[in-house]
């Protein structure tokens, strides 16, 4: 088995991303020699201490990352600036502070400024995940064949050290690795992951009053399409919540677009263009094969 790369690691937020991190670090190796865990909630962590994968808890962040050479923020995005602020001064030198965050820009705006000058900051963002949350939702092989994007601040690249640690770091966990522009990365995922979580929020509440108002069985007659939307719908309100007010300009640019594109639909629908309206399925369509071609669907 490869040699750790960290002595000591520790993570802050054992849910799903947590739970998982320390799983597959246990179950691949060659990651860290030990794993802290420490959350806000001393039920999270009776909780891991049960399923064993981490070697200590810790409930306070200060105490945690003492002697860690990389510590991972697993937490909501919203609760990244005052956990920054607690651990800052309690941070080892040479330590590498790394994140799993949804959002970037807030990352660097609300974790950046506190970051100790002989610490090392790299924030990352794995592209894997469900709609469940906390330590039991969690399984070793949640990264692997998905991949992780890191987004190091301005002027860091590829080649330093630090950042080469995270990138082999996430290869280790089962990862694919890109490098990204914060708020190129903002963008995109905007795109990607949180319009289809705003949409699927919002069209299933939409289901719920029309249920109320016309007393009709919505829900329980659901098809296969809504199901889709419930099952995105499910995921974590705290993280959800703070991923869009945290990615407040790109998630508005992009609701922008859509709702252009889903009036044009509208407008076909209206007028009967059945050849702008299939001419948008095809297309549906192609994205859905390409997905299943480059095995990320
Ligand atoms: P989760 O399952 O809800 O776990 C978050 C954990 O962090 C919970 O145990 C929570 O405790 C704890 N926590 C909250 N505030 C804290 C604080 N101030 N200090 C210490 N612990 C705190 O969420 P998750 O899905 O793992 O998401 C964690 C992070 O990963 C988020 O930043 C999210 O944007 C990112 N991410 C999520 C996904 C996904 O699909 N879920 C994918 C990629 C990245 P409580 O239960 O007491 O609130």
């Amino acid at each position: 088995m490869a040699e750790p790369l960290f002595r000591r690691l520790t993570l802050i937020g054992l849910g799903l991303i947590g739970s998982s991190i320390a799983r597959a670090a246990r179950a691949r190796g060659g990651v860290a020699g030990e794993i802290v865990a420490c959350d806000r909630s001393q039920a999270v962590l009776d909780r891991v201490r049960e399923l064993g994968i981490a070697d200590r808890v810790e409930i306070d962040p200060a105490r945690a990352v003492d002697g860690a050479d990389l510590v991972i923020l697993c937490a909501p995005v919203g609760a990244f600036a005052s956990l920054a602020a607690a651990i800052a001064p309690r941070l080892a030198a040479g330590a590498i502070l790394s994140d799993v965050g949804s959002t970037k820009r807030s990352v660097l705006r609300d974790v950046g400024p506190l970051v100790p000058e002989d610490v090392h900051f790299v924030p990352a963002h794995p592209l894997a995940g469900t709609e469940y949350s906390g330590p039991d939702a969690g399984f070793a092989t949640l990264f692997e064949g998905r991949w992780a994007l890191i987004t190091p601040p301005p002027g860091v690249g590829f080649g330093s050290g630090p950042v080469e640690d995270i990138a082999e770091m996430w290869r280790r966990l089962g990862s694919m690795v890109s490098i990204m522009e914060p708020a190129h990365h903002d963008r995109v995922l905007a795109m990607v992951s949180h319009l289809p979580h705003l949409l699927a929020f919002t069209i299933c509440g939409t289901a719920d009053d029309l249920a109320d108002e016309t007393r009709q069985q919505v829900l329980q007659f659901a098809a296969s399409g809504f199901r889709d939307f419930t099952r995105i719908a499910a995921s974590d309100p705290d993280m959800w919540r703070d991923v869009f007010l945290n990615n407040r300009d790109a998630l508005l640019e992009m609701l922008a677009r859509f709702t252009e594109d889903a009036q044009a639909m509208a407008r076909a629908v209206r007028w009967g263009d059945a050849g702008y309206i299939e001419d948008k399925i095809e297309r549906g369509r192609k994205i859905r094969r390409s997905l299943i071609e480059i095995k990320q669907a």
